[in-house]
């Protein structure tokens, strides 16, 4: 049982207990804590906050975001820090099995008004552009591995290069679509052979395309330099590096098993393998994971085009301007103060989004003045946020990712008929595609916590800015 002391309506403390380095932070409000509601069976991921201030060279502390949930190793919704110099690990367990799973918001130059008469066309043509579920079929069939390798290598840069998008595109892109550093040569034989087939895919699960239009703004000059204002119709895409970011996870678990002994690391829980961020196994770890993360990048970018075509065929007016792609799953190497002095540190964010500050140098030029987008997607229909990255942001500058689970897909199944949800779906004029009866009920917004209460404490304890909240008038399904 892990206690938790208030420190304020929306930040919890777990004191540093045996084995843990730092202290566990929860932003969260009470009701959101997990556990506290009707999740039915034991949510262990405070204990997997816990577990985590244990890893080697952690700093500062072990962090949950308001949309917390158990997952493997580190929970959903975890961020930690290792400091690089002083042994500090990297955990692919950290990262997820999505590696690089985010989230693409473009934005149409049609009103929602303009939009209503051609919907169902553009909900058929949308039907018929996204490749998705578990198989193989994809925007994108690459001819050779050396079109892979430069997928891994160059991320979005490339897809644009071969005329997936425009040069633009890649101002609004985390990294600009490309993370440095990426290594191919260790992505296995079986990662690369899943990857062939699948870029440019939505994938199953909580993976969507969604048509959106701006129903609130609550910061009008943020939401102004996004390119939002209240009825423009937005798409939002979910997807992530597909069966090949799986397999580099289940690969790098491995081979951190076997590898964490030399270095004379135990954990509390074998889903925490790791190993030190300056060794051959963490290099290595590294640029597989930026390989993945370009791929998902690209995956994105070739489902943004597709969408794109769509909107053409079913509208005539094709126009989808990038407002910004972002991550929830990725380690990254960032410099932040810790104790007053600058270090290297290797960020981990599980289901949880960078949020940059105004003024940061990696914005684009037209965020600088405002932040960071975070795009934070809801559960299926209903409704999703922008938010904009602060000042003195928390938890090394990151925010929430979405509205988190509070029902295994087992418990959904058990409470959720799909079919009925697919009419009220219908009733409250979302257009619903693709989705088995099966999938839509594992998805169902009773299955997750409320965004609306997720957002709301990202905003009071600090985490981002509530800029404008998207409802859904469409759903394609993974
Ligand atoms: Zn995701």
């Amino acid at each position: 049982m892990v206690e938790l002391k208030e420190e304020t309506p929306y930040r919890w403390r777990i004191e540093p207990e045996t084995g843990m380095h730092v202290p566990g932070i929860v932003y969260a409000s009470r009701a959101l804590l997990p556990d506290s509601g009707k999740s039915g069976a034991a949510d262990q991921s405070l204990v997997q906050v816990a577990n985590v201030a244990t890893l080697p060279g952690v700093v500062t502390a072990s962090y949950a975001m308001p949309d917390v949930h158990w997952g493997y190793g580190f929970p959903i919704g975890g961020v930690a820090a290792t400091d690089i110099g002083r042994g500090g690990v990297v955990s692919p367990g950290g990262v997820g099995f999505d590696i690089s799973c985010g989230v693409r918001l473009l934005a149409s130059e049609l009103t929602d008004d303009e939009l209503r008469p051609a919907l169902p066309a553009l909900m058929d043509a949308l039907d018929r552009a996204i490749p998705r579920g578990m198989g193989k079929g994809a925007v994108w069939k690459l001819a050779r591995s050396s079109e892979l390798e430069e997928v891994l290598l160059r991320g979005a840069g490339y897809a644009v290069e071969r005329g997936h998008g425009e040069q633009g595109d890649l101002d609004h892109c985390e990294d600009r679509g490309a993370v440095a550093d990426a290594d191919p040569d260790q992505v296995s034989p079986r990662a690369r052979e899943r990857g062939l087939q699948q870029v440019g895919s939505l994938g199953s699960g909580n993976h969507f395309l969604e048509v959106e239009t701006v129903e609130t703004v609550y910061d009008e000059k943020i939401a102004e330099a996004y390119g939002l204002w209240p009825g423009r119709v937005c798409v939002m895409i979910h997807s992530g590096s597909r069966g090949l970011g799986h397999q580099i996870c289940t690969d790098f678990v491995r081979l951190m098993e076997k590898a964490m002994p030399r270095y004379g690391i135990a954990v509390p829980d074998r889903q925490l393998a790791c190993v030190p961020v300056e060794s051959p196994e963490g290099r290595d770890y590294l640029g597989a994971m930026a390989a993945a993360a370009n791929y998902s990048r690209v995956n994105r970018q070739l489902l943004g085009e597709a969408a794109r075509r769509a909107f053409r065929d079913a509208t005539k007016r094709g126009r989808l301007e990038l407002v910004y792609d972002v991550s929830h799953n990725l380690a990254k190497i960032e410099t932040h103060p810790v104790d007053g002095r600058e270090r290297r540190l290797c960020v981990h964010r599980k289901g949880a989004t960078r949020a940059l500050p105004p003024g940061h140098a990696e914005l684009a030029p037209d965020h600088a003045a405002v932040g960071q987008p975070v795009l934070v997607p809801g559960s299926m229909g209903t409704g999703s946020y922008v938010l904009a990255g602060v000042p003195n942001g928390g938890a090394f500058y990151s925010a929430c990712h979405g509205a988190g689970r509070q029902m295994s897909r087992h418990q959904a199944l058990k409470h959720v008929r799909g079919q009925n949800l697919a009419a009220s779906l219908e009733a409250a004029g979302i257009a619903v595609r693709g989705a088995s009866r099966r999938g839509l009920a594992e998805e169902a917004p009773d299955a997750y916590k409320d965004v609306d209460s997720v957002v709301e404490v990202c905003e009071h304890a600090g985490l981002a800015r509530t800029v404008a909240k998207l409802r859904p008038v469409g759903v394609v399904k993974g």
